[in-house]
């Protein structure tokens, strides 16, 4: 491992469910220390992408290769509809998850870097949605991983609370943490995002710095991008919205 070399490298993924293909030979790399976001219309296959990459499944066919975790495990993972066992506070919640990988005094570090110490004694059924998805951002930071992975971490969310999110997603990345994220909330993926891949219907459509998209398309914001990049699949909601 090199300070230069990506954490993750993914190549050639296809994944199918029964016959129906979701990604078709996607390859991309998560460089260190930065934000690398993946956007796309419902159903275009960030969900199914990002947890190959997190290593939760298995992609049916092509290569990941992490140069950083010794194993998935060492992956964090905030999924996009986190839950905790109701009847435990967040600091028990913690210590359960940290005493899992030998880090007992953690939980209060954690919590503390999320902004939820003052909740620590608070049960996990008492918390707001706000709070639950920064209680699952403080788990996925269990065990200093050196790569996070956050599937919509904004989604319900008000937008102070969003842009809460994503501000603690992209102190991590100042920390050195290199983070993986999906996100249909694309201010705040022009916020912090480094690296922004378009997805559109199982396959990368566009990929590049914030800076770079911009610039290809003569566009003055990402949604501008957005829009340039996946035209065919706007219209095809559209046209399915008219007739629905
Ligand atoms: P996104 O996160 O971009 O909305 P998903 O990865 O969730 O996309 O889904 C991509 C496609 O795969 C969708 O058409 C979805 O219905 C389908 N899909 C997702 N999970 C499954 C599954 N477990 N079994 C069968 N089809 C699935």
């Amino acid at each position: 491992m090199t300070e230069t070399q990506p954490i993750l490298e993914a190549t050639g993924i296809d994944h199918d469910y029964g016959t129906v293909s979701v990604l078709q030979d996607i390859s991309l790399t998560v460089p260190r220390g930065s934000v690398t976001a993946i956007i796309g219309p419902n159903g275009a296959g960030k969900t199914t992408l990002i947890r190959a990459l997190a290593g939760l499944h298995e992609p049916t066919e092509g290569e990941i290769t992490y140069h950083g975790p010794e194993t998935a495990r060492q992956i964090g993972y905030l999924p996009q509809h986190p839950a905790f066992r109701p009847g435990f506070t967040c600091r028990e919640t913690l210590q359960f998850y940290a005493s899992l990988v030998g880090d007992d005094d953690a939980a209060m570090e954690k919590l503390a870097r999320v902004g939820l110490e003052d909740a620590a004694d608070r049960n996990v059924e008492a918390l707001s949605g706000g709070m639950t998805r920064l209680l699952g951002v403080a788990q996925a930071t269990i065990g200093d991983p050196p790569i996070i992975v956050l599937d919509e971490p904004g989604s319900g969310l008000d937008p102070g609370m969003s842009m809460h999110v994503f501000d603690v997603a992209s102190a991590l990345a100042d920390e050195g943490v290199s983070i993986l994220l999906t996100s249909h909330d694309l201010e705040l993926v022009e916020r912090i995002a480094d690296e922004v891949f378009v997805l559109s219907d199982g396959q990368f459509v566009q990929h590049g710095s914030t800076a770079e998209l911009r610039a290809r398309f003569n566009a003055d914001s990402l949604w501008s991008v957005y829009e340039n990049a996946i035209e065919g699949d706007l219209d095809t909601v559209r046209v399915q919205g008219e007739h629905a």
